[in-house]
């Protein structure tokens, strides 16, 4: 495990008073590791889990050739372009259970969705589209190719195939995968459990009476919602007082049992308080300035306990400015806690519909409103005030703006990034 001073002296550049955000995600990569245990769960289980073992594909599926529709089924190589054709009905063949018999040609099988083609048959024409004719049928001419309307075996996943792999984000449609192939449980990363206090003496929990220069808690909610969504169990810690004594218990009680312990407020420069002094007391901690903005000061560090030890992301106070630093950098170092395999968040282009002043040298992240336009494109907005403290404009953004370190200022109709929300906010 490498300390704080190790992991900064194989940074390129690195400045803590002037971090750029590409560099606090190369620092976090290295800080972090997947937690250690894993376990088996049932599929229903799985859910927003981590698979900690590749998975190969047990079967074949599907099992067998079978109907994509409702039709008749025959074989192919009698169709002649232009011309339609005559078959005498021979059976029924029904989902689940294989037809016994010949068909020869001149003959079809009233087939249904799912159920196996029988041998020598590889074409089905849709119910629809034939004529019923006596104890027959006629097919129009050019209705159906040969092979159409057929799935072959295997064609979803054959027997010894990479089915999923470790590190692979379990989600409804791995679930089903995972069923397909007849699999009852998986092995999967244990859960992460992650600690959150809020820090800070003019801080209200819910249910206390307003008073003179203090503001409720929302920071707590945020991070809950923000952890809850990735499948991580949350240990609520509540609003810790500004004092070294409740400070160091919330501390040692967090990293008592967390993996991560996140707290906001108490980390920027001018802090006059407490928070600060008890990080570098408690633990290996680096205090930054993040070229950055909403955003900037971020503690990071580990907190050890006698045979174990918890990573800590101590971050500002400020609401818009949490959800930021959450997602920018908390969010990718627990993935990478839980297991997952690395992976940058997928941007998208919009056009900008306002001019954005940004001075080079900071990465800013303005709250957005992408729409699709008549024509399909993208187009962004922002929410107006974009104060760090106005958590409305997080609440009616679908996604935030990104502009990166080097860019400057932006014109009406530029293209810009945009990381959308879906699923995370
Ligand atoms: P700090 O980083 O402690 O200087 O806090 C910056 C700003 O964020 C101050 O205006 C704080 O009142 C506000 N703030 C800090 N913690 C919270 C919280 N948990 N909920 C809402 N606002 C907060
Ligand atoms: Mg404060």
């Amino acid at each position: 495990m490498k300390t704080i001073g190790q992991i900064a002296a194989e940074l390129q550049g690195y400045d803590p008073q002037a971090l750029s955000a590409v560099q606090v995600n190369e620092f976090l990569a290295r800080l972090v590791e997947p937690v250690a245990d894993v376990e088996s769960v049932s599929v229903f289980g799985a859910l927003g889990r981590v698979l900690a073992d590749d998975v190969t594909s047990p079967i074949s599926v599907p099992p067998h050739d079978n109907s994509a529709m409702d039709g008749f089924a025959f074989a192919g190589h009698q169709l002649v372009q232009g011309q339609p054709l005559k078959l005498k009905l021979k059976g029924t063949a029904l989902a689940g259970k294989a037809w016994e018999g010949n068909v020869r040609p001149g003959e079809c099988l009233k087939i249904m969705t799912g159920a196996i083609m029988p041998g020598g048959l590889d074409t089905v024409v849709p119910l629809e589209f034939v004529r019923i004719e006596g104890d027959g049928i006629e097919i129009p001419a050019d209705v159906v190719k040969p092979g159409d309307n057929r799935r072959l075996l295997g064609e979803d996943l054959m027997a010894g195939q990479p089915a999923l792999a470790r590190g692979d984000l379990l989600g409804p449609a791995a679930l089903g995968l995972v069923a397909s192939l007849g699999l009852p449980e998986l092995r999967v990363f244990r859960r992460l459990k992650v600690a959150y206090f809020s820090t800070g003496d003019e801080i209200l929990s819910l249910g206390e009476s307003p008073r003179e220069g203090a503001v409720y808690d929302s920071n707590r909610y945020t991070v809950f919602g923000l952890l809850h969504r990735m499948g991580i169990e949350v240990v609520d810690m509540g609003v810790v007082r500004d004092e070294p004594e409740a400070l160091e218990t919330a501390f040692r009680q967090a990293a008592e049992q967390a993996d991560a312990i996140i707290t906001s407020g108490g980390v920027s420069m001018g802090e006059a308080d407490h928070t600060k002094a008890m990080m570098k007391q408690l633990g290996d901690v680096a205090f930054w300035r993040i070229a950055m903005r909403p955003g900037r000061p971020m503690a990071v560090g580990r907190i050890q306990r006698p045979g174990r030890s918890s990573i800590l992301f101590g971050l500002p106070g400020n609401p818009v400015a949490v959800m930021v630093t959450f997602l920018a950098f908390v969010r990718p170092a627990l993935r990478r806690m839980m297991g997952a395999r690395a992976s940058d968040p997928v941007l998208l282009r919009a056009r900008c519909g306002e001019a954005l002043r940004k001075k080079p040298g900071r990465t800013e992240y303005q709250r957005g409103i992408v729409t699709t336009e008549p024509d399909g494109t993208l187009k962004v907005r922002t929410t107006g005030n974009q104060g760090s403290g106005v958590l409305r404009s997080m609440v009616e953004a679908n996604g935030l703006i990104v502009l990166h370190h080097g860019q400057g200022h932006v014109a009406v109709g530029d293209e810009v990034d945009v990381m959308m929300f879906d699923g995370v906010i």
